[in-house]
């Protein structure tokens, strides 16, 4: 396992050229920024309540790099960034990393008819789109150093709206006008997830295998049609106090909640306090004097009333920092 010491600047350039369109809702992710964290992660400024959520950032990913740093933007001595820094490549298995990457392995798409049957309407597509693959990039999101709940909401775009714990583009659960998200689920690789056409892999949907490398609670789902076998993880519904990453806002995103919930005393929490932005308040294993923090939505709580575990909404609950730039 080799750590790559140097960030590849404009690599994708000219593969972006070369790979076929996905669809609208591949636009708009902001791709190669410059390196704000260039001595590495350096924890001294981040605020004492988010040290321990971010340093799961420098500890998730042991493969690829993911820095965490502060930016001092307009030099008065204090951060104002919140700064996670990452080539957004996930640790683990997907048929969209190149042959030649020992995380690569196959898939059979047609898994996905059966992982999402309430969704699958026979007309779909299976599979990759355009020939995307999984590049290395310079990603890095600016989350403010202090959140605060937005009083005019802003829409999340069509392209990075956080990361995951492993360093990994969150996009949310909504395809731009003239796409339909639930045709791309069906191009999703085992681990849930797949890239656009600059190469910016990407969540939608509740990481199945970031969860189970995380020591969540997944199921090992097998399905036997026509002879054939498949096989795919699913989410258990025990995951609500995983933390799986931030979005640019800096609020935490946290596991679906399923039939239960307790904060970080043991308490039960009533999923009913579950807001539009599909969050709530209250205390954590990381955030013990409690926080804002999103869940993964379900079908049953702040869902869509399919049965596909989206990362979250068309809205910031928070004032979003600067992603990509
Ligand atoms: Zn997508
Ligand atoms: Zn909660």
């Amino acid at each position: 396992m080799k750590k790559i010491n140097t960030f590849m600047y404009g690599v994708v350039l000219s593969s972006m050229l070369l790979v076929g369109c996905a669809g609208p809702e591949e636009l708009g992710a902001a791709t190669n920024a410059a390196s704000v964290c260039t001595g590495g992660t350096d924890l001294s400024e981040i605020p004492a309540n988010y040290l321990t959520a971010l340093e799961k950032y420098t500890t998730t990913n042991s493969e690829y790099i993911v820095y965490v740093c502060t930016e001092d933007t307009n030099g008065d001595g204090d951060a104002d960034y919140m700064v996670v820094e990452t080539t957004n490549q996930p640790e683990h298995e997907s048929v969209y990393f190149d042959e030649s990457n020992h995380h690569h392995e196959a898939f059979d798409y047609e898994t996905n008819t059966h992982k999402y049957d309430a969704v699958y309407d026979g007309t779909q597509r299976l599979g990759s789109a355009g020939g995307n693959m999984i590049e290395e990039l310079v990603l890095v999101m600016k989350m403010p150093i202090t959140p605060v709940a937005a009083t005019n909401k802003t829409d999340t775009p069509y392209a990075t709206i956080g990361l995951a714990i492993n360093g990994v583009s969150f996009f949310n659960e909504n395809a731009a006008p003239g796409d339909e998200i639930t045709e791309e689920l069906f191009t999703f690789d085992q681990c849930s997830g797949h890239p656009q056409q600059q190469g910016v892999y990407h969540y939608h949907v509740d990481p199945v295998c970031l969860i189970r490398d995380l020591a969540g609670d997944v199921t090992a789902v097998e399905k036997t049609v026509d002879g054939t076998t498949y096989n795919w993880l699913e989410d258990s519904g025990n995951n609500a106090s995983l933390l799986i990453g931030f979005l640019v806002d800096g609020f935490p995103v946290y596991g679906p909640v399923g039939s239960s919930e307790q904060d970080c005393t043991g308490a039960s929490i009533n999923a009913s306090t579950i807001d539009a932005y599909n969050g709530h308040s209250h205390c954590t294993a990381e955030f013990e004097d409690g926080i804002y923090h999103y869940h993964v939505k379900t079908a049953e709580i702040g869902g869509s009333g399919e049965s596909v575990f989206w990362i979250t909404n068309a809205q910031y609950y928070g004032v979003p920092g600067v992603m990509g730039g």
